[in-house]
């Protein structure tokens, strides 16, 4: 066994564009790769080729490339397509002619250069210009930007790149805000199955102190979620260090993303893995604490994860391009019943949770009666079961989801009486004495 790698999975490290420019310093480029070797064993590096407009020399990739190569780590291109990072980032635009061109030219260069490419997440557009505007017409946003990046996806990116390099293997990356992707044009049915491979963000952060909320189990159930997109080609689960207020927080997306049992975790990035502490002669000393805890946490997985079996959990179904409650799952996760997120119907489960998203399935209903006909169980969310009243799921059961709330904190059982610390807002449910029951009862 060669003990430069990890017996179970490989780590990556993605190098943004301004690593890549920073690399041209042979010095810096030695010694912070010292640095992070010292803790990690690296199989490959994500080596940058666009973003904010920048676009590297060839000759100077070149380099770098042989740099890593020679230490036997493997070299891979990697493509943000945004024209301004920033807390507003400005996407691309795939409604203007100059800019569709440069999206294809970054591809033809990346790919003379690498024999894989990753698109990083900005693979989406919030474009409204004006020519947007007109190109949309009468649909809606979410239809518009469907249509126009599954178009893009296949004229601007996969035929340009496969034109220098048929053999090139792409791989889109998808975001961590799943229940939002298809709002951004981001197609997770269409674009999974026209690129060679898909990749995960794991990357959660803190759940409270950030605008998404992301709980932690998302950084494990999202894996699942993707492996059960394109079984066996999602190629890894993708983290970053930012928004914690704990170093924990950053070793604990690493292991919950290893217990889905991946083929590689990538770390974003070299630059933001690195601190530099300012010495007496002016000279900077790079060290990594970073790198030392995720080292640590992959030492210690790859002890255990070969004797993990496949991972199980309650089905969840969710459809493409669907929204309803969203990241739910995360929040039961959290409560401690695993979730199998999935986007076809888990016909074999004998028992499927559904959320509000469910809705977007307009046979949602004749699943449900189907799989309740075959004798197993279906647990609607009052959300799903608001959306599919008139539609049919009266024929299944006469209930109806009120729009009265309750706000209760005492929870009866059998006439045993639990107490929660805060009290919690519930909708009331409506229904016939002895056609239904409840299971547990609000005081
Ligand atoms: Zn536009």
């Amino acid at each position: 066994m060669n003990d430069s790698y990890y017996k179970n999975f490989g780590v990556a490290i993605y190098c943004r564009i301004y690593d890549v420019q920073k690399m041209a310093d042979s010095k810096w480029l030695e010694e912070s790769f010292n640095v992070l070797h010292k803790y990690l064993k690296i199989n490959k590096v994500y080596l940058e080729t666009h973003r904010d407009m920048i676009v590297p020399e060839k000759e100077h990739v070149q380099k770098i490339k042989t740099f890593f190569e020679c230490k036997g780590i493997k070299t891979s291109g990697g493509v943000a397509f945004v024209a301004s990072e920033g807390r507003l980032s400005r996407t691309f635009c795939y409604s203007n002619p100059e800019e569709r061109q440069k999206v294809k030219e970054i591809m033809q260069f990346t790919a003379q250069l690498f024999d894989e490419i990753i698109l990083d997440d900005y693979y989406f557009t919030s474009c409204r210009c004006e020519l947007c505007i007109k190109a949309k017409g009468n649909m809606s946003w979410t239809d518009f930007r469907l249509k126009q990046l599954e178009e893009a996806a296949k004229t601007l990116i996969i035929e340009p790149a496969r034109s220098v390099n048929p053999n090139v293997n792409l791989i889109i990356k998808y975001p961590n805000w799943y229940e939002h992707y298809q709002y951004m044009g981001y197609n997770l049915d269409v674009e999974s199955k026209m690129f060679d491979m898909i990749y995960t963000g794991t990357e959660t952060r803190d759940p409270e102190y950030t605008q998404q909320h992301l709980q932690q189990y998302q950084s494990y159930e999202i894996m699942r979620y993707l492996d059960n997109v394109k079984p066996g080609k999602n190629g890894g689960g993708w983290i970053d260090p930012y928004a914690r207020r704990y170093l924990d927080r950053w070793g604990e997306q690493i292991l919950l993303t290893l217990f889905d049992k991946p083929k590689e975790v990538t770390l974003f990035c070299y630059g933001s893995l690195l601190e530099s502490i300012k010495q007496k002669d002016g000279s900077e000393k790079l060290t990594s604490v970073l790198a030392s805890v995720a080292g640590n946490v992959f030492e210690e997985a790859d002890v255990f994860l070969e004797y993990l079996g496949n991972p199980i959990g309650v089905s969840s179904y969710k459809p493409y391009n669907s929204s309803g409650e969203d990241f739910l799952h995360n929040f039961i996760g959290m409560l401690g019943v695993p979730i199998d997120l999935t986007p076809e119907f888990p016909r074999n489960s004998n028992t499927v949770f559904l959320a509000e998203s469910a809705k977007f399935d307009k046979d949602v209903v004749d699943k449900i009666r189907n799989h309740l006909i075959e004798g197993k169980t279906i647990i609607v969310t009052s959300g799903l079961f608001k959306a599919l009243q008139g539609k049919g799921i009266e024929d299944i059961i006469e209930v109806e989801c009120t729009d009265k709330k309750a706000l209760v904190k005492e929870f009866m059982r059998f006439m045993d009486v639990y107490s929660s610390d805060m009290e919690i807002i519930i909708p009331q449910i409506k229904y016939a004495t002895n056609d239904a029951w409840e299971i547990v009862t609000a005081l």
